[in-house]
């Protein structure tokens, strides 16, 4: 190992020779593009998750909100392990008999008229821009190779070269110039600005109701409605990136219920395939969607019978409400945990539903010590940026689940600011 390898390596300090292991060989043989916290997962159930060396965590970011329905919930490893012993494949060449279910349900629970599956987040995106710029120029009328979409500042939608062209985090773009064109940033939550930026080659506003990795940052109240209103008084597209807020992370099925809005394409990832397999889709009405035609699009996984039947069960879940309802109940128990801590060693808390970003006073503590200081205490947590921490507990974990990770965040911020 050279001296290069060794500063970007996660420090195995003060850990098992097990768990050393594992993180020596994953440091050794798997390219180094996340910095993890030195614990080594190999089981999980609910919302704990136990390491090689039999230590329980509870789980605060839930694969990125992937498993807001808990570590290996059992309806959905059962519609797994059935669909697993049957038929996982077939690619769009054919059609197969669990993506028709999976469409309608989808369909009932967007209110939209069709979806267009695919596999990651940032597939998803990709789909909405390609959808997005073929409305633009088959029904707007957008001159052709004009079209621009609206990004906002602060944004976070995966990781592809067309998607990172419009982050502004220099870590995400770093290196991988030249970039695709076509996109104009905006202040995020700024409706003015949004609607400065606006002219007759725009397609869309790619934006998310709130944003995730940015530190599950809100947009002022309203906002949301008086997009849909400039939304349809210019004729573009509301592109609601749903892929971390929806599912019922926010306490309502999609964070734009909070505002009753409906957006013209909605994005779904992550907890879509229930943290088990990689399902994401898009959902629009026939104006949109109908600008897709044999071959213009496609994926050899998107829409495997494999996907749609886990999928098919995520909706089932939650058309019932009560994943929606218990997020909710965490978000007031965060509130009233966090809350009284804004001025005792964090500067700002945000809630919505179980999520929670807090910003740490820098001069105490980075967010990584807080990670660090959390996983000490049998929490398991991510930094998003800085000195600014992210809670997305499973929305299975309990009361007592909640008030354990109240408790530790304030102990660490006492013993920090004594
Ligand atoms: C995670 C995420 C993505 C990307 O999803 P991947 O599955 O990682 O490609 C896109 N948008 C938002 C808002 C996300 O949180």
């Amino acid at each position: 190992m050279t001296a290069s390898d060794l500063s970007t390596s996660t420090t195995v300090e003060g850990t098992s020779e097990r768990t050393a292991a594992h993180i020596e060989t994953t440091e050794r043989y798997a390219a180094h593009n996340y910095h993890p916290l030195p614990v080594v997962l190999a089981q999980g159930e609910g919302a704990w998750v136990v390491d090689v060396d039999g230590k329980r965590y509870l789980d605060c970011l839930a694969g990125y909100s992937a498993l807001n329905f808990g570590h290996s919930n059992e309806r959905l490893v059962a519609v797994a392990r059935e669909q697993l012993g049957r038929l996982t494949l077939t690619s769009r060449a054919f059609f197969n008999d669990k993506l028709s279910g999976f469409a309608e349900a989808l369909t009932r629970l967007t209110g939209k008229d069709m979806i267009l599956p695919m596999n990651s987040g940032a597939e998803a995106v990709e789909t909405a821009i390609k959808v997005s710029r073929k409305w633009g120029y088959e029904v707007k009328g957008v001159p052709a190779g004009q079209a621009t979409i609206i990004t906002m500042e602060g944004n976070f939608h995966g990781r592809t070269t067309t998607i990172v062209s419009f982050s502004d985090d220099d870590v995400a773009t770093s290196g991988y110039a030249p970039f695709t064109t076509g996109f104009r940033s905006a202040k995020y939550g700024d409706i003015e600005a949004i609607a400065a930026a606006i002219d007759e080659t725009t397609v869309g506003v790619l934006f998310e109701p709130i944003q995730g990795e940015g530190g599950v940052v809100m947009p002022p109240e309203g906002f949301l409605t008086q997009l849909r209103e400039l939304c349809t008084e210019r004729d573009v597209l509301m592109i609601a990136d749903e892929i971390q807020s929806g599912l019922a992370r926010s306490g309502k099925t999609f964070a734009c219920d909070h505002e009753g809005v409906v957006p013209d394409i909605y994005i779904m990832g992550k907890a879509l395939g229930g943290g088990i397999y990689p399902v994401s889709a898009i959902a629009a009405d026939h104006e949109v969607m109908d600008v897709i035609t044999p071959g213009s699009h496609g994926s050899t996984f998107g829409g495997n019978p494999l996907a749609a039947a886990i999928g098919t069960e995520v909706v089932a879940m939650l058309e019932e409400g009560t994943f929606q309802a218990r997020s909710a109940e965490i978000g007031e128990q965060l509130v009233a945990g966090f809350g009284p801590l804004v001025g005792q060693g964090l500067s700002d808390v945000r809630v919505r539903g179980a999520w929670a970003g807090i910003d740490i006073d820098p001069s105490l503590m980075t967010g990584r010590q807080m990670s660090e200081a959390l996983m000490a205490r049998g929490i398991l947590a991510k930094d998003t940026h800085g000195s600014t921490v992210r809670f997305a507990p499973p929305l299975v974990a309990s009361d007592e689940d909640v008030a354990g990770l109240v408790a530790a965040v304030t102990d660490i911020l006492a013993a920090a600011r004594a």
